[in-house]
């Protein structure tokens, strides 16, 4: 099924104090007038009366811009007049506005109405005007968006997401068990990647879903549906990011897998509640519902001994001839900046975790831009600290069943693994001494979040009183560069469920013993984290 643009047509109108034509030279009077925005056909229009004349200024939203010059006053410029004689020059309006809220809610109002307008560069006499970019590229570098969707347009990378059976069996239980909320209901699938979340959409009975994918992997996944007759006819795929595409219909529930290491790696969450605010009815659900960021202290002299270990090349004062101590310092503090991405032991933690909640029906998008958490535990044991651990969870908050997806250390592991942001100077700790900091994130335009870490040891026992802070350790680390260290996997005790619906001419067990080359090969390779590699 093709999606037809929706067509708009209501109109919103704004009274001025005055309308004033940039281009004249002379001083045109001031007049009151009124500023409508409209859509008729998909075109999407901003127009401007003045009351005492029939002259109208009209700006095409898809290039129109507004620029504040105080706070009731606004100029309007777009890359093209109306009037066919003057239609290859930008044209300009002065704005004044009766009060501040006035000018406020027409500001809103041109955000949204700008963000339906079809956008389209073009070349003018005067000069090139670029095409506006969506909400996406604006914060976004173009050649990490580049590496990013070439990267997903990938099968082997899409099929090392289906094969965490822990992550993909988990989803299909949490839709499985909810039937109810997907049976007859419009679905929009956020990043549908292969599109294994819409069809699971579909058998749970969804009336119709959009998936949407932003990647070449949209023409894959249409192959994928179009070989799936029985869902087929109810899946439509749109290949584009959900920041720029236009769905004809509200949805019922949204599905995404929208996570990356740390939950927020990728920068993903916000193209969630960008689709959340674009395309679900006010009584929509989201699945996942919410998310948590783990934290805990942990101590693992191995590892801290590891990553010290590597800046020791550069001890070396004569590789052939060479002295390179002079980057020592830089090579050492490279690597303490990068977050080490395993799965370790729950028993190097050292105090009871506690967890950030991301509701992801609340957060606005500009949430994500930063996240500041302040820490506090209480030691369980006298050690020597080496950092914090963190992972995540999120809820599938069903009608009939809530499930949670966990990466929890100790539980089945998932191909996010588990990471741990390790200190250059570890801090001692008593048992029973407080522990407190701060993990602030700082998204940037590399699709990812630069990480400041400070954790501190308060004074403890008989003499607390009098002292403050005892020890203190900052470190930075860059959420993009993460140090895979997975050359060693770990065996923990705890079963892995069983998958929940065994396939009988492929099963878990067939692809290990079908696969040994491949098995071998992966256990020697680092882990295939999406967000790792990009
Ligand atoms: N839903 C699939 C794929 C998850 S990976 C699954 O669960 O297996 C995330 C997918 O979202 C990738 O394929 C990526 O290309 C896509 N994606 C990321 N940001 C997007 C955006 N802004 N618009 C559309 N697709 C996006």
């Amino acid at each position: 099924m093709e999606v037809s643009s929706v067509k708009k047509l209501e109109q919103m109108e704004f009274s001025l104090e005055s309308v004033t034509d940039l281009s004249s030279s002379s001083v045109s009077s001031s007049s009151p007038a009124v500023a409508t925005f409209s859509c008729v056909d998909g075109v999407t229009e901003l127009r401007f009366l003045q009351s005492d004349s029939t002259h109208c200024f009209n700006f095409d939203l898809a290039s129109a811009q507004l620029f504040k010059l105080g706070p009731v006053h606004f100029i309007c410029v777009s890359d093209s007049s109306s009037s066919s004689e003057e239609k290859s020059f930008s044209q300009g309006v002065n704005i004044k506005f009766i009060t501040e809220k006035d000018s406020k809610d027409f500001c809103e109002s041109f955000e949204e109405w700008t963000k339906d307008a079809v956008v389209q560069g073009s070349s003018l006499q005067n000069g090139t005007v670029s095409a506006k970019k969506s909400k996406f590229d604006n914060k976004i570098e173009a050649s990490s968006a580049k590496m990013y969707f070439h990267y997903y347009g990938q099968l082997l990378h899409q099929q090392n997401m289906l094969q965490d059976y822990v992550r993909t069996g988990t989803y299909y239980a949490a839709v499985m068990e909810n039937r109810s909320d997907f049976a007859g209901r419009i679905v929009v699938d956020v990043g549908a990647g292969s599109g294994i979340l819409s069809m699971f959409a579909a058998q749970a009975g969804a009336k119709h879903v959009y998936a949407v994918e932003a990647s070449e992997m949209a023409e894959y996944a249409r192959k994928l549906i179009a070989g799936n007759p029985l869902f087929a006819e109810r899946i439509t795929v749109i290949k584009g990011k959900v920041e720029d595409i236009e769905l004809p219909e509200k949805a019922d529930i949204l599905i995404s897998e929208p996570m990356g290491t740390l939950l927020v790696n990728e920068r993903m969450l916000e193209s969630y509640v960008i689709a959340r605010d674009r395309f679900m009815s006010p009584k929509g659900k989201m699945f996942p519902t919410v998310g948590r960021i783990h934290m805990a202290p942990f101590s693992d002299e191995f590892l801290f001994i590891e990553m010290a270990n590597k800046a020791m090349f550069w001890q070396q004062q004569n590789y052939y001839g060479v002295d390179l101590t002079p980057l020592y310092g830089s090579a050492h503090q490279g690597y303490f900046s990068q977050p080490v991405v395993d799965a370790f032991d729950p028993r190097v933690l050292v105090a009871p975790p506690m967890f950030h909640m991301v509701d992801f029906t609340q957060m606005k998008e500009e949430d994500f831009y930063e996240i500041d958490i302040p820490l506090k535990f209480t030691a369980s044991m006298c050690t020597r600290l080496h950092g914090l651990a963190c992972w995540f969870d999120v809820l599938f908050d069903g009608s009939t069943v809530q499930r949670w997806l966990t990466t929890a250390p100790g539980a089945p592991t998932t191909h996010w693994y588990q990471i741990r942001c390790v200190l250059s100077q570890p801090i001692y700790v008593m048992a029973g001494q407080e522990i407190t900091g701060r993990l602030h994130l700082i998204a940037h335009s590399a699709q990812s979040y630069t990480i400041d870490l400070t954790l501190s040891a308060k004074m403890w026992g008989p003499g607390a009183s009098q002292g403050g802070i005892l020890q203190s350790s900052t470190c930075k680390f860059d959420l993009k560069e993460p140090y895979y260290r997975m050359s060693q996997p770990q065996a923990y005790p705890v079963a892995q469920e069983p998958p929940l619906q065994p396939q009988p001419e492929l099963s878990t067990q067939d692809i290990q013993t079908q696969n040994d080359e491949l098995e071998e090969e992966l256990l020697q390779q680092p882990p295939q984290n999406p967000s790792t590699q990009l």
